[in-house]
């Protein structure tokens, strides 16, 4: 037993240095009943890479809990012991398991790292020994890093702009003020590491195993998320760094398509998902503040989603069984629709301008994306005494 009050966040900037078990299973259980919307038919198989935190979370909630999925997911998570308190994943994952005991789902969960060689082979040994072909492979990895599977290379990605220096606002999360920020254009390395961090190498190697294991069922669908958001960050996102890996992934994607398409009569597609709080978005400068200003005018709209709200209408609408995908002319699924609407964005521009750190929590959402960065850590959460002792050794 490993008992203690935790009463708070104890945060440096964008990232949480704790996080509270009781807290991320509130979090959990709430995400469940909304995954349950989505009970229009049902997969066997599910494979959720990246499934303990954000969009990935979400899937594994909704195939499992809403579809009845034998669902295996992958994270790379601190586990708690007897001395040291786990990350949020960890404990998000716990609390999945324990509900899907509670309620005859079948959820697993391995915590290895989804870039290594072996961790496919684990994960190949693991379904063919209990599960059996994929109805859906979703890939949701967010890494700063990737070692290389066939060698000791170590991939860092960074969030910089291509070409020119980026010089624009940003809310400084450390004392939540706007600051004008300089970020210097990446160098040729750096573009080519971070593509190999979070483009579509590793999503193409899964595919690959899975189909020389001959892990695919007939019709499977794989489907990776991406991003591209509004022209106040494109400098910084879309033609940065990152977006040139999203690019490659959109790319790879087309590759994986006819893959898949000649392996099982099977598709590979790629969301363009909303802009949200999540361990992988809240270190993106500039990124911050747009999402704060989106958080004010989709609330204010009343079309606001969090990452269950868009999994679920993802599944339904796109990706469920039964479900036809409608994609853009690129191929791509848009769950960004509404975010990027022309009125939306409208109003998100005559915002921009006008933010000051006096002005930051009127005239955008800064206190929803503060409340729902700590939520992310089981801090803020609606019925969970923060006063009490609470056991911080959770297992799966
Ligand atoms: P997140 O940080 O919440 O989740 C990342 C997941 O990846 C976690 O489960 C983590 O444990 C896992 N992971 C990281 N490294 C791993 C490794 N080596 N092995 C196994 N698991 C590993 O991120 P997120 O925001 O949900 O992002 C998921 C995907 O969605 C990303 O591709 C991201 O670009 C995309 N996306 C995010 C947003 C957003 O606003 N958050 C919007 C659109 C698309």
């Amino acid at each position: 037993m490993a008992k203690k009050k935790i009463t708070g966040p104890r945060k440096r900037g964008f990232i949480c240095l704790n996080a509270h078990p009781a807290g991320c299973e509130a979090n959990v259980q709430a995400q469940i009943e909304l995954a349950k919307q989505e009970s229009n038919g049902s997969f066997d198989n599910v494979l959720v890479i990246g499934s303990s935190t954000g969009y990935g979370l979400a899937s594994t909630l909704t195939a499992c809990f809403g579809l009845g999925a034998k669902t295996l997911g992958l994270c790379f998570e601190r586990p708690s012991d007897e001395k040291k308190d786990g990350s949020a994943g960890w404990y998000n994952v716990c609390a999945a398991h324990a509900a899907a005991k509670a309620e005859g789902k079948h959820l697993e969960t391995l915590n290895i790292d989804a870039f290594a060689h072996e961790s496919k082979q684990q994960v190949i040994d693991i379904l063919k020994d209990r599960y059996g072909k994929l109805d859906l492979i979703i890939y949701s990895l967010a890494s700063p890093k990737r070692k290389d599977p066939d060698s000791d290379t170590l991939w860092s990605s960074v969030l910089k702009p291509i070409g020119e220096t980026f010089r624009g606002k940003n809310i400084n999360l450390r004392d939540s003020t706007i600051e004008e920020v300089e970020i210097e254009s990446a160098n040729d390395e750096e573009i080519e590491h971070t593509q190999r961090v979070m483009g579509g190498d590793d999503w193409k190697l899964w595919i690959n195993a899975l189909n020389e294991a001959g892990l695919l069922n007939d019709g499977c669908r794989s489907v990776a998320y991406s991003y591209i958001g509004p022209e106040v960050t494109h400098a910084l996102y879309r033609s940065g760094t990152i977006g040139k890996a999203k690019e490659d992934l959109e790319a790879q994607a087309k590759d994986i398509d006819a893959a898949m398409k000649s392996a099982c009569n099977g598709s590979a597609l790629v969301s363009v998902n909303k802009a949200l709080v999540t361990q992988a978005s809240s270190a993106i400068p500039v990124v911050t503040l747009y999402t704060s200003i989106l958080y004010k005018v989709m609330k204010e709209a009343g079309n606001h989603e969090g990452c269950i709200e868009q999994i679920v209408r993802l599944f339904k609408d796109h990706i469920g069984p039964g479900a036809t995908p409608s994609v853009d002319d690129n191929g791509r699924i848009r769950m960004d629709d509404l975010e990027l609407s022309a009125d939306i964005q409208a109003k998100v521009n005559e915002i921009w301008p006008t933010v000051t750190t006096e002005n930051l929590r009127d005239v955008t959402d800064y206190n929803g994306f503060e409340y729902e960065f700590d939520k992310l850590f089981g801090f803020g959460v609606d019925g969970v005494d923060y006063e009490e002792e609470v056991e911080t050794h959770r297992e799966l």
